[in-house]
């Protein structure tokens, strides 16, 4: 997973023990451990960001804030462009009818909007509304994702559980039901432990 924020380029990667990270070029150097949760201080440029380690029913996933906003990720092809000379910002500027309109300086790399430095996401690289089409991409597949893993799990064991039936094995009919429960406990225990973690977050 990764986030193009102005012309840099943050790569994470996870290994069972490890999340590593990567800017531009540099050789991934491990960054945090992979079971561990919480806020992690990055410095990309000349800005402050923090990787937030958050969990995901049984596993952690990755959350990238630069000034209290959570960026969408990004693929790398997804490079800031700047806007041609002499081009003027698209954003709505109320004081524009007094003063000359503000030169643009991005130019959107998905709509090709033109934007001033002031009306840019923060990312700086997207228009506030690809920004924010990215980000509802990114919690529907977050949401695919919590529901397909537990459904995958309750299924197999319910289907070895009903083959054990079928065959008459009773022991096959136990490690189904068995593997269905456990899944179950794991997805509860998970959603718990995770609404735990987010009061204490908030609270914070
Ligand atoms: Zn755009
Ligand atoms: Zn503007």
């Amino acid at each position: 997973m990764g986030w193009t924020i102005g012309k840099y380029r943050i790569e994470l990667k996870a290994t069972v023990d490890w999340l590593s990270m990567s800017i531009d070029d540099e050789p991934f150097k491990p960054f945090a451990h992979a079971r561990v949760l919480g806020d992690f201080p990055l410095r990309i440029g000349k800005r402050d960001a923090i990787i937030r380690r958050l969990r995901n029913l049984d596993v952690a996933r990755s959350e990238l804030w630069l000034d209290g906003v959570c960026v969408p990720e990004s693929p790398d092809s997804l490079i800031q462009k700047l806007a041609p000379k002499d081009t003027l910002c698209e954003g709505v500027h109320p004081e524009s009818f007094r003063t000359a309109a503000a030169p643009a300086k991005y130019l959107c790399p998905t709509c090709r909007k033109l934007l001033c430095a002031k009306h840019i996401a923060v990312d700086r690289v997207r228009c506030p509304a690809c920004f924010e089409a990215a980000g509802r991409a990114d919690a529907l597949a977050l949401r695919q994702l919590r529901t397909r893993g537990p459904l995958l799990g309750a299924g197999l064991g319910i289907g070895t559980a009903l083959l054990g039936a079928a065959l008459d094995i009773d022991k096959l009919v136990g490690i189904g039901a068995a593997a269905t429960v456990l899944v179950l406990v794991k997805v509860t225990m998970g959603y718990f432990q995770e609404r735990k973690e987010a009061r204490r977050r908030d609270s914070d």
